[in-house]
C-alpha cells in the first residue's frame, strides 16, 4: 500500500454476476476491507457477463435491473459499500479491463483501486480479455473459496502473471515491472455460492442465511429462480 503525506483513498472493487449477491459476498467484502484498511468497497454488478449468456447450470442469467436492485438491498448493512451501474452503462460486454480503465480517470491520483477476486475466478483470469494488462493498472486481493486449494492459487499465479515474486515481509507477490501487487488473503473460507442459491430456490427450498433478508424478500416477490 503506498503511503503519500495525504492518505490515498483506498477502494476494493468486487465485479460479479451477482445473481444473486450472498452473505458469501458481503463476508468477503468485510474480510477485505478491515484486513487491509480499504475506505470503501464498489460492487460492480456485469451487464453482459462476457463469459456465459446463461449460467453452467442452465438458467438464464436474471435481468441486470433484478441483479443491480438486490446488491442495493443487501449493502445496506453497511455503509462502506456502495454499488456502482458502470457496467450497464456501455453496450458492449462487461470486460473488466474496460471498466478499469474508466475508473481510474474518475477516481483520479488519490485513490487506489484493489481486485477484489475470489480463487475460482483467479484460476481463470487467463481466459479473460486483455488480462496481462491489468497488474500494469491495480492491485488483487484473491480470496480463498471452499473446493480450491491454496496451492493451485500460487500455480496460476506463477503461470499466468511471469515475474511476479512472492515477498515474505510484506506478504504479497510483487514484480519490478508492474505497478500492481497480488495479496492472497486467507480468510476462513464462506461455502454459499450464487449457483447453489438458484438451485435451492428452484427445488422450493429456503435460503435463509445464505442471502440477506432483505434479498430473500426480492426473491420472492419477483418470482426469481423459479
Ligand atoms: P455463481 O455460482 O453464479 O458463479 P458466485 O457465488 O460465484 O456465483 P459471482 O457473482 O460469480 O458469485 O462472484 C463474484 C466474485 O465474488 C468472484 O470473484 C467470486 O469468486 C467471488 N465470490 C463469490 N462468492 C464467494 C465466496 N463464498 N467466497 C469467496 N469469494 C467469493
Ligand atoms: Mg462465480
Amino acid at each position: 500500500m503506498v503511503q503519500t503525506a495525504e492518505k490515498k483513498q483506498q477502494i476494493g472493487l468486487l465485479g460479479g454476476t451477482f445473481d444473486p449477491v450472498h452473505n458469501g459476498h458481503l463476508a468477503v467484502s468485510n474480510h477485505v476491507r478491515h484486513a487491509l484498511g480499504l475506505d470503501s468497497i464498489w460492487f460492480v454488478p456485469a451487464a453482459l457477463p462476457p463469459h456465459k449468456a446463461e449460467h453452467g447450470d442452465g438458467q438464464n442469467i436474471t435481468s441486470f435491473a433484478h441483479r443491480f436492485a438486490m446488491v442495493e438491498r443487501a449493502i445496506t448493512v453497511n455503509s462502506s459499500f456502495v454499488v456502482s451501474d458502470i457496467e450497464a452503462k456501455r453496450s458492449s460486454p462487461s470486460y473488466s479491463i474496460d471498466t478499469i480503465k474508466i475508473l481510474l480517470p474518475l477516481i483520479g491520483e488519490n485513490a487506489e483501486l484493489y481486485f477484489i477476486i475470489g480463487a475460482d475466478a483467479f484460476v481463470e483470469i487467463d481466459t479473460w480479455k486483455r488480462f496481462k494488462e491489468l497488474p500494469s493498472l491495480i492491485s488483487f486481493v484473491i480470496i480463498s473459496r471452499p473446493g480450491l486449494r491454496p496451492e493451485k492459487i500460487e500455480e496460476a499465479m506463477r503461470n499466468i502473471f511471469t515475474g511476479y515474486e512472492y515477498d515474505p515481509v510484506q506478504d504479497l507477490w510483487i514484480s519490478p515491472y508492474y505497478k500492481g501487487s497480488f495479496i492472497l488473503l486467507h480468510m476462513e473460507p464462506v461455502a454459499i455460492s450464487s449457483t447453489e442459491i438458484r438451485k435451492r430456490v428452484k427445488m422450493g427450498e429456503e435460503v435463509t442465511g445464505l442471502v440477506p433478508a432483505a434479498v430473500e424478500a426480492y426473491i420472492k416477490k419477483h418470482k426469481l429462480y423459479i
